[in-house]
């Protein structure tokens, strides 16, 4: 064996998670004393709820440490029926509980894609699904490609008919709604269109709707409309790590499915995982039986809020509306072809990061991460002071950059753009990373 075929072909072109990736630069800058600001990683970290661990203390201190179901617990499965609102459309069966709604996207993948069926991705996929389709031998597509215009970076379906009508072998459009990063909210109107295509089409329409309790301004959240003809086809994904806070390392989430897929997911993980933890099983399942309070996304609202308030006016950046998820979505378009006081040239998202991180110590997550060269996120979970002197510190770093061209700054900038935005997707590939 020769040393570079040691890893795989397939896992050699992987790259650690974004996310993890970020939690490794913060944790080098706290420890030489710089100042860090933090607004790359989506965590909410406020408390857990007291409910919620004493349930953990108690399943501990009862010894509920073996194996569940390899679906998880039954009265867990039944309360997500709840937790959910689908209990007139759906029995336990349909559920199955897993190691977080990254194991649940596996999962799905692994059970409906034969090799190299294309898995259809929104405009702004979300860092992990690329990696996890291309593990279960599928073939991610992003059904806008990258650099394309579209108001809010939102799919239509004449989107999603485009590509199926070139990829046969397309098996599901995956949408995540709100959506990380861009923090949009699709319609219940705009969710309808997509799935008569999906159901028309005969393609699976993957829900991952993580964020979906964590909605401001009075909005309500865009149910799916479930009957026997989109139940063949619909499946949603969901889990304890965004809508709770510290939830995530619960590593608790779940999918709805049709009794098929559902069953084959069951099967599979039956083998791989036999079910997620039981101790955290049973923290979900305070969780989800008594009342959700809505505290979190009034909090995350009123950060949001606060954010917008500091980065009124932030120059060479506009700023999206967030009706939901806790991140903020810039587009730093105009930052390109500015020059740092360093002497560097920002030429795309990465740069721009790095620029911010290296000069202010503000974290943010660069836009290449979800395949949209010109963005970057910002995650309004960190505490109310670190948001206003975070803001600061940005502002700063942005006035500071000036233009390089004599020449008309905007059209240069505008042909930047459309260079990095052609040659995005080749530096794509699987995790790329940022
Ligand atoms: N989908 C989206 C859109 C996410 O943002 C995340 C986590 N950041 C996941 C799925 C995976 O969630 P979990 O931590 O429950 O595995």
């Amino acid at each position: 064996m020769e040393d570079n075929e040691r890893i795989s072909a397939k896992l050699a072109k992987f790259r650690p998670s974004l996310t993890l990736a970020m939690k490794e630069t913060v944790e080098r800058r706290r420890a030489a004393g710089l100042p860090v600001y933090d607004f790359g990683l989506g965590e909410a970290k406020g408390e857990l709820g007291p409910e919620l661990r004493e349930a953990g203390e108690i399943a501990f201190r009862e010894q509920q440490t073996i194996y569940t179901d390899p679906a998880g617990l039954p009265e867990l499965r039944d309360a997500v029926l709840d937790w959910l609102g689908v209990r007139e459309h759906y029995k336990i069966d349909n559920v199955v509980v897993s190691t977080g709604a990254k194991q649940s996207l596996f999962n799905i993948f692994l059970a409906v894609c034969n090799p190299s069926d294309a898995v259809l991705l929104d405009a702004a996929p979300w860092v992990s699904y690329q990696p996890l389709a291309v593990a279960a031998y599928g073939f991610p597509v992003m059904v806008i490609p990258p650099g394309t215009r579209r108001a809010r970076l939102k799919v239509t379906p004449d989107d999603l008919n485009r590509n199926l009508d070139v990829r046969p072998h397309a098996k599901l459009f995956l949408l995540n709604n709100p959506v990380n990063p861009t923090a949009q909210l699709y319609s219940a109107a705009e969710i309808e269109d997509l799935l008569h295509v999906c159901v028309e089409r005969r393609v699976y329409f993957v829900l991952d709707r993580l964020y979906w309790r964590i909605l401001f301004d009075g909005l309500t959240y865009p149910e799916p409309r479930i009957d026997e003809q989109t139940k063949p086809w619909l499946i949603q994904v969901d889990g304890m790590s965004k809508n709770f806070n510290r939830g995530g390392g619960l590593r608790i989430g779940w999918a709805v499915a049709p009794r098929d897929v559902a069953k084959a997911m069951i099967n599979l993980q039956s083998h791989y995982t036999a079910g997620p933890a039981t101790p955290t099983q049973y923290v979900a399942l305070a969780a989800l039986t008594r009342p959700y309070t809505g505290r979190l996304a009034k909090e995350l609202q009123a950060r949001r809020d606060l954010l917008l308030h500091e980065a009124a006016d932030m120059p060479l950046v506009d700023i999206w509306p967030s009706p939901a998820t806790f991140y903020s979505f810039w587009d730093v378009r105009r930052c390109f072809g500015m020059w740092t006081p360093d002497g560097i040239l920002l030429r795309g998202s990465d740069e721009v990061a790095n620029y911010l991180l290296t000069s202010a110590g503000v974290v943010t997550a660069s836009g290449i991460g979800f395949m949209q060269n010109g963005y970057l996120r910002l995650s309004f979970t960190a505490p109310e002071e670190q948001i206003v002197e975070g803001m600061q510190a940005v502002r700063r770093a942005l006035s500071a950059l000036r233009p390089r061209f004599s020449e008309d700054t905007a059209a240069a900038n505008a042909r930047l753009v459309e260079r990095t935005a052609a040659t995005v997707s080749a530096a794509c590939e699987v995790g790329a990373p940022v």
